[in-house]
């Protein structure tokens, strides 16, 4: 085409020529400007390449920090359960309570198995008190001498944690004489207060594989929260019982009598039962004490502290209610079975012989009766009402029960 426009330049006028060269220029232009188009057109390309490349990047690193932010907030939120947790348990001191809100919050923290268990150990007695709940069931109550099953006890005696993915599979534990009871796997956590086992908490489903080893971390740092407060519910307790309970023969104090009395009292109202009070007053106990000592004296009470438990058991109250006076509340007793206690009461300590260093010694004991509703209607009264009557039995020459 070039040879071909030469010729026609050289070949025509001027004017033809002068026209060639425009159009040559027209042409270099053109290559040029297209040349200089391609040249951008790489440069946009090679910038859309960068720019994707950037972009590739942005999008790995966002998927990282997404992950790593979904992570960070699965923590906190498992962090806020916990903290949850342990809000929950701190807010009761009560034992009983206690026992229960460690079930439901292991359940709704780990969300799986079927079952939860909480035993607790008596650190006096050995014993061993199981509180289970099946989910959607109430808690039921269990006391127990025996220390659990094969698993219970393989974690009292490693003082470790236990997973056991399908009981029909796991070769450490022999399950001859086991009832399974349809559970294939479960989770231990001891429950250690002062490097001591003082419960065991667990869940059982009965499906294998239910737990993984996750789970288990979880209700080891469930069981670890339920130990504080587990100690300081006992701690609470044994304060509580300090304070109610007399420091020479353990029965209850007078402050707690009368809060109980009164108690008492409203119960037989609403359920319109009868309700006794005895009061009983050792006879001429200051001469006992001048005759063989006040250490003497408080072997004495301690023993008689101890006729009277026996005497009364399960079927009232004893108090200390002074210094050689003890007050007893029958609840459900009119005033013909108490009576009958009050005779029972009083021959015991006429018949008994108190050993005094080989000593053969002896004392007796007067005794007032009241009853609700016959002699009184309140707490104050059938008090007031029990010691005329005891007042009565000592005018009347002592060793004997009177009524109001
Ligand atoms: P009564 O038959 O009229 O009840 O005569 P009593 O001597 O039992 O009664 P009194 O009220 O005169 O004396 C009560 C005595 O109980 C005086 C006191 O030393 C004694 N006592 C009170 N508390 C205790 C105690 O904790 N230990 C000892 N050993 N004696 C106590
Ligand atoms: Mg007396
Ligand atoms: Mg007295």
């Amino acid at each position: 085409m070039i040879t071909c426009l030469f010729t026609l330049s050289f070949s025509s006028a001027p004017s033809k020529s002068y026209l060639f060269f425009i159009f040559l220029g027209i042409i270099l232009i053109t290559v040029f400007f297209w040349q200089r188009i391609k040249g951008k057109k790489r440069l946009n390309e090679i910038k859309i390449e960068k720019m994707e490349e950037e972009k590739r990047n942005l999008i790995l690193e966002y998927e990282k920090k997404k992950s790593l932010s979904e992570t960070f907030n699965k923590r906190l939120q498992r962090y806020s359960t916990l903290k949850n947790v342990i809000e929950v348990l701190s807010s009761t001191l009560s034992l009983k309570e206690l026992s229960e809100l460690i079930i439901t919050q292991t359940s709704k923290v780990i969300g799986k198995g079927d079952t939860c268990l909480l035993f607790l150990i008596d650190s006096k007695s050995g014993g061993f008190s199981l509180l289970r709940q099946q989910r959607g069931f109430e808690f039921t109550k269990m006391e127990f001498g025996k220390r659990g099953d094969i698993f219970d006890q393989w974690v009292l005696r490693q003082k470790q944690p236990l997973i056991i993915t399908d009981i029909q599979k796991d070769f450490r534990f022999s399950l001859d004489n086991f009832n399974k009871e349809g559970q294939r796997s479960l989770i231990i956590a001891p429950v250690i207060s002062k490097e001591r086992i003082i419960g065991l908490l667990r869940i059982n489903d009965k499906t294998a594989y239910a737990f993984s080893p996750n789970d288990l971390r979880l209700l080891v740092i469930i069981s670890d929260f339920a130990s504080v407060t587990i100690e300081n519910a006992l701690l609470y307790q044994r304060t509580e019982e300090l304070a109610i309970r007399d420091g020479l023969t353990s029965l209850y104090v007078q402050t707690y009598f009368k809060k109980q009395l009164a108690e008492e009292c409203e119960e037989a109202k609403i359920h319109k039962t009868g309700l006794s009070v005895l009061m009983c007053d050792l006879d001429y106990f200051k001469e006992y004490n001048d005759q063989y000592g006040h250490t003497a004296g408080d072997i004495l009470l301690k023993r008689m502290a101890e006729i009277l438990r026996q005497k009364i058991g399960k079927d009232g109250l004893v108090a200390r209610y002074g210094g050689e006076e003890f007050a007893i509340i029958l609840p459900g007793k009119n005033r013909e079975q108490a009576g009958v206690v009050a005779e029972a009461i009083r021959g015991a300590i006429d018949k008994e012989i108190f050993l005094l260093r080989r000593k053969k010694t002896k004392i007796s004991v007067s005794v007032g009766v009241v009853s609700f509703p016959q002699s009184a209607l309140d707490a104050e009264t059938l008090i007031a009402g029990a010691d005329n009557a005891l007042y009565r039995a000592k005018e009347q020459g002592r060793n004997r029960v009177c009524f109001l």
